[in-house]
């Protein structure tokens, strides 16, 4: 099975994959998480990613197809897409490799977005997400890893985040409306509530 998630920055896509990827065996495919680790590495790919991903801008989509063709070129089991597509370019793109048989997107109001993502602190180690309203500490309690905050997790940068999804990646909706694999639900719930929302439609997109 292939799902996308869609949703804003900070919509909790990340945070919610990481409990339904192990719930249905998926492999969670963030391309955030992939540029960054690319970045991390100093490749020539990281370096032309870094200066769009600083200003929250779109990195250009002839990149990121090429970069996503390539890691899934291996790839045999079901994926669930967090991130990517962000564009109706990428989502044809997207089609031409992969059968999608779902696409949830998380609503959340803007004002809830920019809270969370300016509390939002990030293991350096194992990549675990903390909120510091629930868990203000300098280490990740799982691993140790010193707690980092993203360079592009300031208001200025989540507010042209924001308002780069609602121009570029929420005609997605429409899009996958059309296809008949649309399913919207409420992102404002804890992670395991919302992962239970998302339990629901995934297993009666299986049956
Ligand atoms: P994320 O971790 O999903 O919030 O992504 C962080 C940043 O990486 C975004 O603000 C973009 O600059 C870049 N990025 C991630 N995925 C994509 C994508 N599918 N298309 C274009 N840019 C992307």
């Amino acid at each position: 099975m292939n799902v996308i998630f869609l949703g804003p920055p900070g919509a909790g896509k990340g945070s919610v994959a990481a409990v339904i990827k192990e719930r249905f065996s998926l492999l969670h495919f963030s391309t955030g998480d992939i540029l960054r680790a690319e970045i991390k590495a100093a490749t020539p790919l990281g370096l032309a990613a870094k200066s769009f991903i600083d200003s929250g801008k779109l990195v250009p989509d002839d990149v990121i197809i090429g970069m996503v063709e390539a890691k899934l070129a291996e790839n045999k089991g079901g994926i669930l897409f967090d991130g990517f597509p962000r564009t109706v370019a990428q989502a044809e793109a997207l089609a031409k490799i992969a059968k999608i048989d779902a696409v949830i997107e998380l609503d959340v109001p803007e004002d809830v977005i920019v809270a969370r993502i300016c509390s939002r602190r990030i293991c350096s180690e194992c990549g675990a997400v903390y909120n510091t309203a629930y868990y203000d500490k300098a280490n990740c309690e799982k691993c140790g890893g010193k707690l980092y905050i993203r360079d592009d997790d300031n208001e200025t940068t989540v507010r042209e985040r924001y308002s780069v999804y609602v121009k570029n990646t929420a005609p997605l909706s429409d899009y996958y409306k059309a296809k008949g694999l649309l399913k919207s639900i409420c992102g404002t719930d804890s992670i395991e509530g919302v992962a239970d929302l998302v339990t629901a439609v995934l297993n009666e997109a299986k049956a």
